[in-house]
């Protein structure tokens, strides 16, 4: 039996700079605040944590003063930075250089065209963080959409441009594009598509889909609050049936999963864009420590 980690997967640049940002910070001995989970992965945010770093709230955030906070990668309405300079709060930030390219963007549309009743679409989680930093951008005046049922909400009487959160699954954006060209089909408006999903994530649908077919067994580990993980999990599920979701070592269950362990010849191990290349490996670790392979 072999165990493998996927080359592919593991953390992608924007999470690397503001990990390495946290840890460079948090080196000064300085108290540092988060807002919001740094990292969509529990068992790296304990990491940051015992390093020192403060996990705040939106709310726990309007209270502070004269304090020094993280934004993550995610990036922050700027409802978040007025807030800080009000309260003489200093802001490093981490934001990913990607979605901060995406919140200009769209902030570009919106002051050019709101006067002309555009409408802008995102697809994306409406809670998550991101989505909330790009709707911040335009008033938070934007149509968030999360399924195919959602484009009830667009008048297509009305031109639109359609975005996507940049770590949404790209075929479904597709579908989501295909269907909103359809109902522009039958008016005269305007309708422009940007493509603006990140390329480190739909990259990885491609090469995680290889990687499941590769294996006997694939252990994927991500947060369970993180988007782009759920998104991968079912990608390589779809591709082989034998694709476990755990945080860490902790949900592993050799007995339960129902497996002739005796017939397997390789577990693959991947994880999201949030988890941590040390989480795989000691994972990979814990394996082969079961298996008698080291
Ligand atoms: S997934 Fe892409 S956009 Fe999001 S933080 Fe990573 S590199 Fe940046």
């Amino acid at each position: 039996m072999k165990v493998i980690i996927d080359p592919d997967s593991g953390f992608c640049f924007g999470v690397i700079k503001a990990v390495e940002t946290a840890e460079q910070t948090l080196k000064s001995g300085e108290q540092l605040y988060g807002l919001g989970e740094m990292v969509h992965n529990e068992a790296e945010l304990e990491r940051l944590e015992n390093l020192g770093l403060k996990t705040i709230s939106i709310e726990q955030f309007s209270e502070l003063k004269g304090a020094t906070v993280l934004l993550r990668a995610h990036g922050e309405p700027p409802s978040t930075y007025r807030k800080a300079l009000e309260n003489s709060i200093r802001l490093i930030d981490a934001t990913c250089p990607i979605v901060k390219r995406l919140q200009e963007e769209i902030k570009k549309v919106w002051q050019r065209e709101k006067d002309q009743g555009v409408q802008l679409i995102i697809f994306g989680k409406a809670s998550h963080a991101e989505a909330i930093g790009l709707n911040g951008q335009i008033d938070n005046k934007g149509i968030i959409i999360e399924n195919l049922d959602d484009l009830r909400l667009v008048d297509p009487q009305r031109p639109a441009h359609l975005f996507s959160q940049t770590t949404m699954d790209a075929v479904k954006f597709e579908k989501i594009a295909l269907k909103l060209q359809e109902m522009y089909s039958e008016t005269s408006q305007d309708l422009i598509i940007h493509k603006s999903f990140c390329r480190q994530v739909s990259n990885r649908t491609k090469s995680i889909q290889e990687f499941a077919a590769s294996v006997d067994v694939l252990f994927f580990a991500a947060g369970r609050n993180s988007s782009n993980g759920k998104v991968l999990f079912q990608t390589a599920k779809n591709i082989n049936e034998r694709t476990f979701f755990i945080s860490g070592i902790q949900d592993i269950d050799f007995q339960k999963v129902g497996i002739d362990w005796g017939k397997i010849e390789t577990i693959g191990i991947s994880g999201a864009t949030s988890t941590p290349p040390w989480l795989m490996h000691e994972i990979a670790q814990f394996i082969e420590n079961t298996f008698g392979l080291t």
